[in-house]
């Protein structure tokens, strides 16, 4: 058994502290029934604990660590600003290389501007097609996350899927009433929606490949229909890329999908492991945000010059020939390793992947939305969670998170990784018998 008696002694004190322990609900490991690590350093793939525990870390931040934990490129970028200073709520040249860096990256984005986090993405975003177009009404897809701004808390994924919250109380039924949410993978739902009151509706925001309800990549055509639909009905379609961009490919979901949405968010990735959010796109929707525009966005420590140098440290590194092949690679021979396992213990899993992004159901049936993840067996995945974690692997305690790997996952840690599963498998099947 592993020890963890540091990391439980921590969540003890933070119990007291801070509201659940965390500092954000995902960290919590409540719903598969354990107690968070509290964490000590990191390096490459793998990740330590307090007590002194070593995982293979597929948890990668929640996405950002793309290039595996203090990857030196990133880390001597960070050095060398820090001492120049830390902030100084004014322009520097980093912030031009990084919106440049995505705008050559993203087909879709001329222009750009820098947040703190994802949240602050698609709530700036929202805002910005509800200023331009003068209509309320939005729309989002079941078990889609796009963080945790009011207009967009309604039947979302993530840590409001894993804790089973409807929307959450505390945002007005007039905002909650502004937002629709339908099926992702369903155009027929959406043609209705916009034949209906199209011409009412700001915009449609999506994930593009699903990544917040377990990894659901989007269906033949679906991404195409809303980018007709949209056109048809003058609303603006935002493609939520923070999880995906810079993940399942250099140019985003847009890229290997061949669609130009009208904006779209980044966060995660862009930020090298330090907190940026951005949103950008066509420079005629773009030139409406202040101080150029009228519709207000703002931030005293947006831009920040260590979190673009970490960015801009970390695309550098992606940019070079070879790096997503390989990271697919790595991450289709999991895949296929995973369901292998599964399959041979006799336990029903299925598992997917785009890019680097993983996802792992519990079932025997295809998964292509919320409800089809909702209805998969979340008591095994949690006994799935407890016995990985036992082996040394760190995964999400949620089936409605993806495992992210990086360019520091290697052939050895992934061949662990399948032992270590194998091993977990076979002990589920003598559970469940
Ligand atoms: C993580 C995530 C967000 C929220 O980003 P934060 O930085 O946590 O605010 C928004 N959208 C998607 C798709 C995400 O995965």
């Amino acid at each position: 058994m592993i020890e963890i008696e540091k990391s439980q002694s921590l969540y003890r004190r933070a119990l007291k502290s801070i509201p659940g322990g965390v500092n954000s609900p995902v960290r919590a490991c409540q719903s598969v029934g354990a107690d968070p690590l509290f964490i000590d350093r990191a390096r490459g793939c793998f990740i330590q604990d307090v007590d002194g525990n070593e995982y293979i870390d597929y948890i990668g931040s929640w996405g950002p660590m793309i290039l595996g934990h203090r990857h030196p490129a990133v880390m001597e970028a960070i050095a060398a600003v820090m001492e120049r200073g830390t902030s100084f709520g004014a322009p520097t040249d980093l912030e031009i290389q990084l919106a440049e860096m995505i705008i050559e990256a993203v087909a879709s984005v001329d222009v750009v501007r820098m947040v703190n986090s994802g949240t602050e993405a698609t709530m700036s975003a929202i805002r910005l097609a509800r200023g331009v177009t003068g209509r309320d009404l939005i729309i989002k897809f079941d078990g889609c996350y796009h963080g945790h701004a009011d207009t967009l808390l309604v039947a979302a994924g993530s840590g409001v899927a894993t804790l089973g919250i409807p929307g959450s109380p505390g945002v007005p039924e007039d905002v909650a009433r502004n937002t629709l949410s339908l099926t992702f993978n369903d155009a027929d739902a959406v043609r209705k929606v916009m034949d209906a009151k199209g011409d009412t509706v700001a915009c449609i925001i999506v994930e593009p490949v699903a990544g917040n309800m377990g990894v659901v990549r989007p269906a033949a055509e679906f991404l195409e229909n809303l980018r007709e639909l949209t056109q048809q009905h003058g609303t603006l379609l935002i493609f939520d890329e923070v999880m995906t961009g810079f993940r399942v490919a250099y140019g985003g979901a847009q890229s290997l999908y061949g669609i130009e949405p009208d904006l779209s968010c980044f966060g995660k990735i862009i930020g090298g492991g330090l907190p940026v959010g951005a949103y950008g796109g066509r420079a005629d929707i773009m030139e409406q945000i202040a101080p150029q525009g009228p519709v207000y966005q703002a931030g005293t420590l947006s831009g920040n010059p260590l979190a673009m140098a970490a960015g801009i440290a970390t695309l550098q590194q992606l940019k070079k020939d070879g790096v997503y092949e390989s990271l697919a690679a790595t991450t289709g021979r999991l895949a296929a390793g995973l369901a292998a396992v599964a399959e041979r213990a006799g336990v029903a899993v299925r598992t997917d992947h785009v890019g680097s992004m993983l996802g792992m159901f519990f079932t025997d049936r295809e998964v292509s939305n919320f409800e089809d993840a909702k209805s998969c067996d979340l008591g095994l995945f949690s006994s799935f969670y407890q016995a990985m974690r036992q082996q040394g692997i760190y995964i999400a305690p949620s089936q409605f998170e993806a495992l992210f790997v990086s360019t520091a996952h290697g052939r050895e840690q992934i061949d662990a990784t399948l032992d270590a599963a194998g091993r977990v498998f076979a002990q589920l099947a003598r559970l469940t018998g």
